[in-house]
């Protein structure tokens, strides 16, 4: 996690205390209570037979690598509108919720960010215009021949259980 120094408040410097059962960051000057929480993300499975449509990553972390394609919720966002719009953003098609498939955790980039994954399982309901925003490519990918080089411990514990239910 980041180390944070200062209240977003007032500027006052932040120091560790227990508040209600949990070690936290509370300020110096205005009391200001610091509560983090895991961030929320949202992935899309787009299957189709026994394939799943995996973005490559076209920025840091995990550059090139193949992911569940998604993005972080903003502020107030509902996360199926979240996952509606990122797969708007990165592949320019328009898709439905079909379920929640579930929810993973993860860390993200060098500060190592928790982040809470909300994975859906979703239907196209228009053609992927192609790789926009933070993604270079896209492509469906067998269960028995998924890329290599996966992004994120929490995409690979969706494939193995998506790949494990395919078989059965
Ligand atoms: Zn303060």
């Amino acid at each position: 996690m980041p180390t944070y120094r200062f209240c977003p408040c007032c500027g006052g410097a932040l120091r560790k205390k227990v508040v209600e059962h949990h070690p936290r960051l509370i300020c110096s000057k205005c009391e200001f209570i610091f509560y983090q929480n895991s961030k929320p993300c949202v992935g899309g499975i787009i299957l189709k037979g026994n394939e799943i449509l995996l973005t490559q990553r076209g920025i840091e972390p995990y550059k090139g690598y193949w992911d569940v394609p998604g993005g972080f919720l903003e502020l107030g966002e509902h996360p199926e509108d979240g996952v509606k719009r990122e797969l708007h953003e990165e592949l320019g098609m328009r898709c439905k919720i079909k379920k929640l498939f579930g929810m993973f955790m993860d860390t993200y980039g060098p500060s190592g960010d928790w982040i809470l994954n909300i994975y859906y399982i979703v239907e196209p309901t228009t053609k992927i215009k192609g790789a926009t925003d933070d993604i270079v490519d896209y492509g469906f990918f067998p269960f028995n021949k998924l890329p290599r080089k996966i992004a994120f411990p929490a995409a690979r514990q969706v494939l193995n259980l998506l790949k494990r239910a395919a078989s059965d």
